[in-house]
């Protein structure tokens, strides 16, 4: 017990040997804190790159003297690094890393919901975080109400009744509707309510929730913020010392802490983050202007695009419109299946976030436990295609998409 008390106390933001200032007052960029916050040289060898602290225990001088880490699931010296850059990029003071984004959300909710409470959830998130909070929360008469955050009135009149949090996703995964985030932050602390938001699909490079109001930011490092397909892992992210406290705490507890080695990765993904981000918007830009133009392409939904119909609030509240698109061929379900078996280049995968591009169908892969209803409501429509735009030429994914559609108009004449 007492060990674990020690961790929990364990500052974030402790480091060894000269390092970067990493506080939200800093006046380092995000390109060069992306390379170098929270991370000093080794100070035992010089290394430039934080060691991986494969270890479980740590050998204490003392009884009740440590280095400021007792055991890896408590602490471990790469995820602390880890943990003290993403802090730096969100301009925040703490951060917990996890391991996975779905453990990041399961340790918010266990830290900060009891039996009997009601939170507020965006119609369209992630279709993971819809089962974790029906399938799971509500068996421990946690009542989660789903509701089109993007609308002012129905958020205000879903915050009538008492309510922890507001969980938001912006742009949502797949649909990629926008919610204002400064709105639903001042419609929360009307209601007492904390805003959390999931800020996968941007990072920090493109859109930041805490300046905007929001109290957590919830990552799923699987994606952009590690870029290469190589790991799984979550993170949540704070400026509230008590919020902080209580992931840790929740972490430690339920065991959920991110491995040494999967850190390390994010680590090195995470420098390139701002220059993966910018040529993911441009190319993603590209891809969607195509689609657009496409006779066999009846829908494109990309927050770049003028069509785009929040375009102005995506003018406002993110640098660029980001890496995905979803949309939809001509002759529905059948089609885009059609579509997503005859891609070459783009990868049919469950995944976002990549180097590498990918597609993906969300209603029958990542969404598919989101009941039906919600799926409608939510327009998680059967023929929706969801596309993670990678790093490739923009005109070798152009050429792949061209003879994708092409196969569908063809198919469908046979
Ligand atoms: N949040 C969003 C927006 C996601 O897309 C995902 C996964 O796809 C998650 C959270 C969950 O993350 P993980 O797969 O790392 O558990």
């Amino acid at each position: 017990m007492a060990v674990i008390e020690k961790n929990l106390k364990f500052d974030a933001r402790q480091t060894v040997g000269p390092c970067l200032p990493i506080d939200p007052g800093s006046d380092h960029h995000f390109d060069t804190l992306a390379l170098h916050a929270g991370t000093p040289a080794d100070p035992a060898t010089g290394a430039i790159l934080t060691p991986i602290y494969q270890t479980t225990t740590y050998r204490q001088t003392a009884v009740g003297q440590d280095h400021g880490f007792t055991y890896s699931r408590s602490a471990n010296p790469t995820v602390s690094a880890l943990e003290r850059r993403l802090a730096a990029l969100e301009g925040a003071e703490f951060c917990t890393c996890f391991g996975t984004g779905l453990a990041a959300t399961t340790a918010l909710c266990l830290a900060l919901l009891r039996a009997g409470d009601r939170v507020v959830v965006s119609q369209a998130v992630y279709g993971g975080t819809v089962r974790l909070f029906r399938e799971v929360l509500a068996k421990f008469h946690v009542e989660a109400e789903f509701v089109d955050t993007s609308d002012e009135q129905a958020l205000a009149g879903a915050l009538q009744q008492p309510t922890r949090f507001v969980f938001i996703e912006s742009p949502a995964n797949p649909t990629l509707k926008l919610t204002d985030i400064s709105i639903a932050a001042r419609l929360a602390k009307e209601s007492d309510a904390l805003l959390i938001v999931d800020n996968t699909l941007l990072t920090p490079a493109l859109q930041r929730p805490l300046d905007l109001g929001a109290e957590v930011v919830l990552h799923s490092t699987t994606k952009f913020i590690e870029g290469h397909n190589a790991t799984v892992g979550g993170a949540l992210v704070t400026s509230d010392p008590d919020l902080h406290d209580s992931f840790l705490f929740a972490r430690n507890a339920i065991g959920a802490i991110q491995s040494p080695f999967p850190a390390w990765l994010t680590l090195q993904g995470v420098k390139t983050l701002p220059l993966r981000m910018a040529r993911h918007s441009e190319n993603a830009l590209r891809v969607a202007t195509f689609l657009e133009a496409h006779d066999r392409v009846t829908k494109v939904i990309y927050p770049g695009l003028k069509s785009f119909p929040q375009f102005e609030l995506a003018q406002r509240q993110q640098s660029t419109g980001g890496a995905m698109i979803a949309f939809e061929v001509e002759g529905g379900v059948e089609a885009g299946i059609k579509l997503m078996n005859a891609v070459q280049l783009c990868a049919l995968a469950e995944n976002l976030g990549a180097a590498e591009t990918l597609i993906t169908h969300p209603a029958s892969m990542t969404h598919a436990d989101v009941p039906l209803e919600q799926r409608e409501v939510a327009g998680i429509t059967d023929g929706l295609i969801r596309l993670s735009v990678g790093l490739e030429d923009p005109v070798d994914l152009i050429r792949d998409l061209d003879q994708a559609l092409a196969c569908t108009s063809i198919q469908k004449l046979t």
